[in-house]
């Protein structure tokens, strides 16, 4: 039997760089990048089904009563969810899933999937993550404020996470990201069944690569 993919959840304040971190692993390697569903509305460029399902409130708690999301939150006014069924057939298919979603949202995950990979972002100063939610320009000034204000509160939850990577640079935190993975993969205790292959004869793929 194939060992499972990895569930790796990049979470934390908003501003840090999460999605410009995404976009930076995706180009280097074969991560499935969850598409979440939202009731948002879309910023400018954003595509429906590529960067967010964008749905109506009431769509979206319908799917909450079906259970058709992983987890999902109400993060600055808007909800937010991870589809469950895409997900748990990618990772049961052996493939590593990457989640981009709050600091709610990746804590009920972990009670239910603690052996998911946690991975906090951090903004090397909080003057320098203001900076960068002003420079992205994506947001009204009361939506600045509130996504600010929050960051203070979010950050003391870094402890319960797996890993804590600054963002100072985008190459040096992806490459870190990427460190994490290698490990994460080579853990004795993610090896479920045997660690030969029965048809091949070879040892597991992830312990060589
Ligand atoms: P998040 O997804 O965590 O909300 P983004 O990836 O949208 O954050 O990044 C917020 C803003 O900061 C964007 O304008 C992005 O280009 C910029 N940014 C991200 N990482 C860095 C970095 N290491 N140095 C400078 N600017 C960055
Ligand atoms: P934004 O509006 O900037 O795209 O996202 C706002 C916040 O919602 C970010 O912290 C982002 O990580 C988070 N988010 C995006 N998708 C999900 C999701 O599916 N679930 C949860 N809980 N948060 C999400």
């Amino acid at each position: 039997m194939m060992n499972k993919g990895l569930l790796i959840v990049i979470s934390g304040p908003s501003g840090a760089g999460k999605g410009t971190i995404c976009k930076a692993l995706l180009k280097k390697q074969a991560f499935w990048l969850s598409v979440s569903a939202t009731t948002r509305k879309p910023r400018n460029g954003e595509v429906d089904g590529k960067s967010y399902f964008f749905l109506e409130v009431d769509e979206f708690k319908n799917r909450i009563s079906k259970d058709g999301f992983l987890e999902y939150a109400e993060v600055y006014g808007n909800y937010y969810g991870t589809p469950k069924a895409s997900v748990q057939e990618r990772i049961n298919r052996g493939e590593d899933v990457i989640l981009e979603i709050d600091i709610q949202g990746a804590l009920k995950v972990k009670e239910n999937y603690p052996e998911g990979v946690f991975i906090f972002i951090l903004p090397p100063s909080m003057e320098e993550l203001k900076k960068r939610i002003i420079g992205r320009g994506s947001e009204t000034k009361e939506s600045l404020l509130r996504r600010f204000t929050s960051a203070y509160k979010e950050i003391n939850y870094v402890s319960k996470y797996n890993y804590a990577v600054i963002n100072d640079e985008v190459d040096k935190a992806t490459k870190k990201i990427e460190n994490i993975i290698v490990a994460e993969r080579c853990r004795v205790d993610r090896i479920k069944d045997n660690i030969i292959d029965s048809k091949e004869g070879t040892v597991y793929e992830q312990f060589y690569d």
